[in-house]
């Protein structure tokens, strides 16, 4: 998950890293009380996921608080690289005197960590690197010992940084290890005037996986993620929505995403990822189906179930449970085999939906379902 540039400050300011004075608002009359606040002059941000915002018009100097209210008023709803603008960070200004790019991500490639760090900062640093490679420095970083101050005076060394820049070096990679960040990045780290270094920009990217250690940022993005996703989310489902048109059910992240290429493979495109996991009781089917049947574009939904440790015919409850509360307007095609799949395929029978049919193997299944959309 990745994490706004307001949260991304709030996590540098705990570990000791200088950040500029700053609040947050979605709207324009308050962006004016907190320009106020701040001393009348503020750098008006535009808080969205991309990079790129002081290019699209997303980062603007306000002079006094009634521009900084027209300045916020410009800037909310506007669109950045597809993202819609929903609030903005109003920011003290800081006296710029140098930029410099910094930043830790991980290095899938050698299995450790890799600190980037240039003195070109400000620019986007794909560009740096490629206009002037050796401006650029890449120093490994082993995760069993991090970075301390001699690998930090290393970083800056390489990358032709000032030596005060190491505290913040030594600091960055806490903020990495402590708040479990995938990314941690700081365009630009600046040097103002009067020699300090601040960061003026921040972007964490965190490790799902870290989740549950970190609940303060809860799912993330209440009401600014794709709605199902948040749906499926909160019932604790792994769903992830693709674009294509069959609604695809599994159990098993390795079970699903064959059952991805089978669907493709059958000429159709799958419209969902969800996994409802290993143990899956009839209340998760049900949750599942009721999130992949509120997504217009779905025009038939495949549930392809290999029972270990969830038994077939929990998940045929849940089916049918399900049809209590959702209404069923699309065909679904059930594949159950192993773990009770018998007891199952009998409870479905029973059912007698006429938009229910099963299927004995996965294949004939994925076949069944894509021809199903496709008549749709
Ligand atoms: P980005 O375009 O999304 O990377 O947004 P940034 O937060 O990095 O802002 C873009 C640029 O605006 C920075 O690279 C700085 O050069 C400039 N900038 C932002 N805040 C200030 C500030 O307080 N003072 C000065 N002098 N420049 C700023
Ligand atoms: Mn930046």
């Amino acid at each position: 998950m990745d994490l706004y540039e307001h949260q991304a400050r709030e996590l540098f300011a705990e570990h000791g890293i200088l950040v500029p004075w700053a609040e947050v608002t979605d709207s324009p009359k308050e962006a004016r009380e907190i320009a106020r606040r701040l001393g009348g002059r503020v750098v008006v941000k535009a808080q969205v996921k991309t990079g790129g915002r002081g290019k699209a018009g997303g980062v603007k100097l306000a002079a006094d608080p009634a521009a900084a209210e027209l300045t916020a008023r410009q800037i909310l709803g506007m669109d950045i690289k597809g993202h819609t603008v929903g609030r903005v960070m109003l920011a003290e200004p800081v006296d710029v005197e140098r930029e410099f790019y910094v930043s830790y991500v991980l290095d899938r490639a050698t299995g450790r960590f890799l600190a980037i760090a240039s003195a070109q900062g400000g620019m986007e640093i794909e560009e740096v690197a490629a206009r002037r490679p050796e401006a650029v420095a890449r120093v490994p970083v082993d995760p069993a010992v991090g970075v301390t101050t001699a690998r930090a005076a290393e970083i800056a060394e390489a990358a032709g940084l000032p030596p005060q820049t190491v505290d913040v070096l030594v600091r960055l990679w806490q903020v990495l290890v402590r708040e479990d960040a995938l990314l941690v990045e700081v365009n630009p780290l600046v040097r103002t005037a009067r020699g300090r270094i601040v960061a003026l920009d921040g972007k964490v990217t965190l490790d799902d996986n870290a989740r549950f250690r970190q609940a303060r940022w809860g799912s993330g993005d209440a009401g600014h993620e794709d709605p199902l996703e948040a749906a499926a989310a909160a019932r604790g489902l792994n769903y992830v929505k693709l674009d294509g048109e069959v609604g695809v059910i599994g159990n098993g992240a390795g079970l699903v995403m064959s059952t991805l290429d089978v669907v493709a493979g059958c000429g159709a495109r799958p419209a969902n990822f969800l996994d409802i996991g290993g143990g899956a009781s009839a209340r998760t089917m049900a949750d599942g189906l009721a999130v992949i049947l509120s997504d217009p574009a779905v025009k038939s939904v495949l549930v392809n179930v290999f029972g270990g440790i969830t038994a077939c015919d929990a998940v045929a409850e849940g089916i049918v449970q399900a049809l209590d509360t959702v209404r069923l307007t699309r065909p679904l095609v059930v594949r159950l085999d192993g773990n009770n799949a018998a007891r199952g395929r009998a409870l479905l029978e029973e059912r007698a939906h006429p938009l229910i049919q099963q299927a004995t193997t996965m294949d004939g299944a994925a076949r069944r379902a894509a021809e199903l959309a496709d008549a749709a």
